[in-house]
């Protein structure tokens, strides 16, 4: 996958993409990953790449002309041919749609994504209108650029990628995630993909720790006592932090009995 990230800050990304998970799919060539300095796209003697919004108002604009000249350059497809090119050019912003879960693996299927970060009061709208093919939002506040979104996009999608994440198996199973846990191999690990809820609760050793003892089912060995469990303690743990996600998911007559419980 090739990621590249058009920004006024490149020094930014300079820590997130040095590290881990991600740091490892580059180093094996799963993810390439070029950040563009904005500014390099600016003609004037100053490198002025925001100017006042027209109206009135607070603020500066990032303006059209440098993130257009960027794009270009990239080569990118245009946005009508980007579904057959299988690219996306994605413009952050706290006006986009939400980025989650389904989003990243959307995204993760694709061989390309450009990812716009804005800043000041935000960005021209004719790049979201003629430019990037969606806008998205890391979540319901505002942050004062779009490349702390990005990194978290860059993040959760690189995981994804085939051989990023050593045991691949993991990344199926984790919140959020609507996976059929068949394909996950036997034991029971395996078949507790969370199915669009929260994970389930994760010990290691020590089993004693100041007193406070780990559950005792996850020693036991019995794997449908341990796959009953953490079923039980996931749907648990979402009623309790994210109800909304219950609507969202198909729920056995199991996982039903299981939180008449609750
Ligand atoms: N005036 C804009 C508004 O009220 O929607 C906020 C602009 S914000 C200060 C500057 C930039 O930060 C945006 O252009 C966007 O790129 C980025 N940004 C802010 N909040 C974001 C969010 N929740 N998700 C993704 N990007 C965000």
């Amino acid at each position: 996958m090739k990621i590249d990230i058009v920004t006024i800050f490149p020094d930014f990304f300079r820590g997130p993409l040095d590290h881990g998970i991600i740091r490892r799919a580059r180093e094996a060539g799963l993810a390439t990953i070029e950040v563009h300095d904005l500014r390099a796209f600016a003609h004037d003697r100053h490198k002025t790449v925001d100017d006042r919004p027209f109206g009135g108002g607070e603020g500066m604009v990032l303006k059209p002309e440098p993130i257009f000249e960027c794009i270009e350059g990239l080569k990118v497809a245009p946005r009508e041919g980007r579904i057959e090119s299988r690219e996306s050019v994605v413009l952050l912003s706290a006006q986009g749609k939400r980025f989650d879960q389904s989003v990243a693996n959307e995204l993760a299927a694709l061989e390309r994504i450009v990812l716009i970060c804005g800043r000041y009061e935000g960005v021209d709208e004719r790049v979201g209108q003629y430019l990037a093919d969606r806008e998205l939002s890391i979540g319901d506040y505002v942050l004062s650029g779009g490349e702390l979104g990005a990194a978290v996009i860059v993040d959760c999608v690189t995981r994804l990628i085939p051989g990023a994440v050593g045991n691949q198996a993991s990344t199926q199973q984790e919140s959020f995630t609507t996976f059929s846990p068949t394909h996950a191999g036997d034991g029971p690990s395996s078949t507790c993909a969370s199915g669009g809820l929260l994970d389930y609760p994760h010990y290691t050793r020590p089993a004693d720790f100041r007193g406070i003892t780990v559950p005792e089912v996850l020693a036991s060995g019995n794997h449908e006592e341990i796959r009953r469990w953490r079923r039980r303690t996931a749907l648990e743990k979402t009623l309790r932090n994210r109800p909304d996600l219950l609507n969202q998911v198909v729920l056995s007559d199991e996982d039903k009995k299981l939180l008449g419980g609750f």
